[in-house]
């Protein structure tokens, strides 16, 4: 089936001809026709990244009156991401048919310029709930003239609390208008929209009802909590060409994951709730443009997420709601690939793993948590693989090769081969030597049994870093130290150190404690004591001992005895400040 088979413009064609769209999806396969020629309301069970937005936007576009200067659509959406996706699909979708105007309208951005681009004449609204709704009562958007009304994603904007918005915006809209509604699963309370507000629609299923694509494969394995973080770190080890979401149930757990993450060395960045929209822009941004790996989100700051090439999607721990685990592996997936969505499950969750089977219709495989012999596997398969491949730049390298030639002269072939493989893997070896098996035996999964904590052999030893050397330094949050990558950078800008040879960090408020790789200690504490932090003198030194938590650090733990617990008097002598400031580095 082609698209012109499907009754689509020749203009339209052209553009997305432009896009690489070559043959129909299942769900534009199906509906197009219908959308464009039958009078009627419509329901589409699909998942984002079926290609749905074209589905019922080629339609839309073709059915606009481009001669009447009037909202003729009106398009409703949970979040601003998915506003602003849909408006420029459609712009590109209609780049050859003259006279349609698209016009996003959502929170968080300047309601006067949205007004201004309303003025100056649009005929399909992209538009959130609340900000249509305060649009509407400015008397700026009127939907009097609207002949087509779509509920994308119907499932999450009710999940989001928009049901009264929604319900106001359609008594605003005219009775003979089409409702399309659009959703990935169909709780009861979509179902009821589409009784109160549609007549006999026409549906179309794509997979099965509240099912997730089916290019997705769905794995979990079984964790102890505390192992969980282990658990993901090896999976991405495992995966080096992979780009993925790992997907956490609170904000704190994604700071928290995101933060170790980064310590660790791995291009990873949080997005959740507790950030501005500008700072959220900036990882999304980021993550678009693939330079993070691992985007760690919350279920509702990753509502609208639709990035393509998604490889991986994580879920540290299966979610609270059971119709989560489709939106979440849905960010992968997309566009016809194949994706992977694994679940990193504790003992006291691993009854979902049977209520999420039902909901998706699926079976999850259980798999384990790869070992370290593994992960030293893959890597040094694509590491030869990138050997293999890379493109030798000859005329760049030719002033160094003789004297390349005369240093490797003593080595033969094989041991040249070796040294250069040992100069990338040999971090993965040791990171990984002493790794011990995390993953939980299914049968005694009740009992929360699973291993010690000694046999996940790379806890505190991010990245090859041997965790031997424990060094204490008398800096910590109360010297504006947001976090433990703020602390790494500022030790690695004063001693030339290299992160990556630092490993487990604990911040605490006075005083920080950092394990690191032999001869780092030394380096550090040859460079930095004796330095000034806000007047005051840095103190390092190796510790004999390993704080068990908390942020003070008592004498009886062979710690270092002289920092205690630092009070305000201690910088009264010194001149020092007594805020310490936060905008040193
Ligand atoms: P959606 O489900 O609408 O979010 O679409 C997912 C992605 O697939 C978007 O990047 C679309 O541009 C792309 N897409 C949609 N339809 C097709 C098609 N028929 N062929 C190739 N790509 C498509």
């Amino acid at each position: 089936m082609t698209f012109k088979e499907l009754g689509l413009d020749k203009n339209i064609i052209k553009s997305i001809t432009e896009l690489g769209f070559e043959t129909p999806s299942p769900i534009q396969e199906k509906s197009i026709p219908v959308l464009l020629e039958a009078d009627r309301d419509y329901v589409g069970l699909a998942q984002t990244g079926t290609g749905k937005t074209a589905a019922f936007g080629l339609p839309m576009i073709q059915g606009i009156d481009t001669d009447y200067r009037a909202i003729q659509a009106l398009i409703l959406c949970p979040t601003r991401e998915l506003c602003l996706q849909i408006t420029n699909e459609l712009t590109s979708y209609s780049k050859y048919v003259e006279g349609v105007k698209v016009v996003a309208v959502y929170g968080g951005a300047s309601i006067t310029d949205q007004i201004r681009q309303i003025k100056k004449g649009v005929n399909i609204i992209v538009g959130t709930p609340g900000r249509t709704i305060d649009l509407m009562d400015r008397k700026v958007l009127n939907f009097d003239t609207v002949s087509t009304v779509v509920l994308d994603e119907a499932d999450e904007m009710l999940n989001m609390g928009f049901k009264e918005d929604i319900n106001q915006i359609l008594e605003g809209t005219p009775p003979f208008k089409r409702t399309w509604l659009f959703s990935a699963t169909m709780p009861k309370e979509v179902e009821r929209i589409a009784s109160n507000y549609m007549e006999d629609p026409f549906k179309v299923v794509v997979g099965t009802k509240n099912s997730s694509a089916a290019n997705i494969d769905h794995k979990y394995c079984l964790v102890n909590g505390r192992d969980q973080y282990y658990a993901l770190r090896r999976f991405i080890d495992y995966s080096p060409g992979m780009f993925g979401i790992v997907f956490c149930r609170t904000r704190r757990e994604a700071k928290e994951f995101a933060d170790k993450l980064m310590t660790d060395g791995y291009n990873a960045d949080a997005l959740h709730g507790d950030l501005s929209q500008a700072q959220r822009d900036a990882v999304m941004n980021k993550f678009r443009n693939r330079a993070l790996q691992v985007l760690i989100a919350t279920d509702v700051a990753a509502r609208g997420i639709d990035v393509d090439d998604v490889t991986h999607v994580f879920h540290i721990d299966m979610p609270d709601e059971i119709e989560s685990y489709t939106h979440r592996s849905g960010r992968t997936a997309r566009a016809g690939k194949s994706g992977e969505s694994i679940a990193l499950v504790s003992p006291s969750k691993a009854s979902r793993v049977r209520l999420v089977e039902k909901q998706i219709g699926k079976q999850l495989e259980l798999i384990k948590v790869p070992s370290g012999n593994e992960i030293c596997g893959q890597q040094l398969i694509r590491l030869i693989q990138n050997v293999h491949d890379i493109e030798v730049n000859e005329k760049g390298i030719a002033p160094y090769v003789a004297h390349i030639h005369e240093s490797l002269a003593e080595f033969s072939k094989e041991e040249v081969i070796e040294r250069f493989v040992s100069v990338e893997f040999n971090r993965f070896l040791k990171a990984y030597e002493k790794a011990g098996d995390l993953n939980i035996d299914p049968k005694k999964s009740r009992t929360r049994g699973g291993d010690r904590e000694d046999s996940r052999g790379e806890r505190g030893s991010s990245r090859g870093v041997a965790n031997g050397n424990r060094i204490f330094i008398n800096v910590g949050k109360m010297d504006g130290f947001e976090n433990k990558g703020q602390i790494l950078g500022f030790i690695c800008n004063q001693s030339g150190i290299d992160g990556n040879s630092v490993g487990k960090i604990d911040l605490f408020d006075s005083f920080s404690f950092l394990g690191v790789e032999d001869g780092i200690g030394e380096k550090i504490i040859s460079k930095m004591n004796g330095k000034n932090i806000e007047s005051r003198d840095i103190r390092v030194e190796f510790s004999k001992d390993k704080p068990k938590g908390g942020g003070r650090r008592s004498e009886g733990r062979g710690e270092p005895r002289r920092e205690g617990r630092r009070d305000r008097k201690e910088f009264s002598n010194s001149g020092g400040p007594r805020n310490r400031s936060r905008n040193r580095r």
